[in-house]
């Protein structure tokens, strides 16, 4: 086993986790000489997720930006389409939408979960409109009823960027299984990783066989995987949207370990949590809110300060005590290219204000094990001497 590279008084902001189970399969992997997409510890990875969590179809692809470049390929999103997102996300977001052509369309965001503000959704809707990309921020899943409620009446697509809610659940439903699409990422930065990869969800029946072909350069070689053809074609577009089966092997290990995984994180959020509710009783500060029937995967904690200039204070002074917080998004309307849409800064004051106050928390699997107290102690105490 590799031991853990933790110094207790000395906090990153991220450091992936190990199960334990990792070195085993990948070796494994390796040794089998057969390592491309779609493999055996792939199948593996996919044939779990579907049983544990429900999932229509499951395509593991190279990353969460390639799962939903995947997204907007299938659903045909094109030159005058709108797609609907929340402007408090990360480049890929939009990035999945621009590459084919297609017009994003940034809107508000609400405070307690930095998630799509579903009043200001209907506003951004037009004849042009055909996708909405909501995404489940900290791993706190999006109103995902009403936002389908909406695309419902208006024939829209759903597609949620749950790059960071693998394992919540909504109502008790699985992230991932309540919209046409979602996708996931297994980043470093994320719960379950291995290193680079994603996947992408579709729960679509009639979607799933051009899926397989998209996936694949545009042929139908998962037909020939599948046993139903010999000989595969051409007969679409496409890229290579896959992921080696020796990262796959790691990903299983992870997969494998998911509610272990949000156990431990648990206690991360616990302590965060205790330390933070004097300061938010008294209004200086607010943290993540959802309601009762969400359970959260402790992807992350945020703190959004009363102004930008307590959050700059805060990040420097547990910067000082080797603690590393880190500013949340830039919203992407305001961002250069968001400007070439057209947008200024003024045009999504919620946003604007939210973003420059918030700061994310050092938050990973191990800081259970090794840290959280000092942690802990040093940001109740940066907290205390901004509002003392
Ligand atoms: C991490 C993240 C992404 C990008 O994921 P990759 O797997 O690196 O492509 C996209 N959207 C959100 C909301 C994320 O948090």
């Amino acid at each position: 086993m590799i031991s853990s590279p933790t110094n207790p008084q000395k906090i990153p902001f991220n450091i992936p986790y190990l199960t334990g189970h990792e070195e085993a399969y990948v070796l494994q992997a390796l040794r089998a000489r057969a390592h491309c997409g779609n493999g055996a510890f792939g199948t593996r990875c996919i044939n779990l997720m579907k049983q544990k969590y429900g999932f229509g179809e499951v395509f593991l692809t190279p990353s969460c930006s390639a799962a939903m470049e995947m997204g907007t390929l299938l659903v045909g999103i094109g030159p005058g389409d709108e797609v609907i997102l929340p402007s408090y996300t990360f480049s890929s977001t939009a990035n999945a939408v621009v590459l084919q052509g297609g017009t994003p369309v940034f809107c508000e965001v609400e405070a307690g979960t930095m998630n799509m503000d579903v009043k200001e959704l209907k506003k951004c809707i037009t004849p042009k409109t055909k996708m909405i990309i909501p995404i489940d921020y900290a791993g706190i899943p999006c109103e995902i009823e009403a936002i389908n409620e909406i695309a419902k009446k208006h024939n829209l697509v759903v597609m949620v960027d749950a790059a960071q809610s693998f394992h919540s659940f909504y109502k008790g439903k699985p992230c991932g299984t309540l919209s046409d699409l979602a996708a996931f990422s297994f980043h470093e930065s994320k719960n379950i990783t291995c290193g680079e990869g994603g996947a992408l969800i579709v729960n679509r029946p009639e979607w799933i066989e051009r899926a397989k072909f998209l996936q694949e350069k545009g042929t139908d070689r998962k037909l020939v995987l599948d046993g139903v053809k010999s000989k595969y074609h051409w007969v679409d577009k496409g890229s290579s949207y896959l992921l080696a089966d020796i990262l796959a092997a790691m990903l299983l290990a992870q997969i494998e370990k998911a509610q272990e995984i949000v156990e431990k994180r648990e206690k991360v959020t616990n302590i965060y949590r205790k330390i933070t509710t004097l300061f938010e009783k008294k209004g200086y500060i607010q943290t993540p809110v959802h309601s009762k029937d969400i359970a959260v995967n402790h992807h992350a904690f945020f703190v959004i300060f009363d102004k930008p200039e307590n959050r700059t204070t805060f990040i420097a002074k547990l910067k000082g005590k080797n603690v590393a917080a880190y500013i949340g998004y830039e919203p992407l309307h305001s961002s250069p290219m968001g400007q070439t849409y057209g947008y200024k800064a003024e045009d999504l004051p919620k946003t604007e204000t939210l973003a420059s106050c918030l700061v994310r928390l050092p938050f990973y699997t191990e800081l259970t094990d090794n840290g959280l107290d000092y942690c802990a102690a040093q940001v109740e105490e940066t907290i205390a001497s901004l509002y003392g």
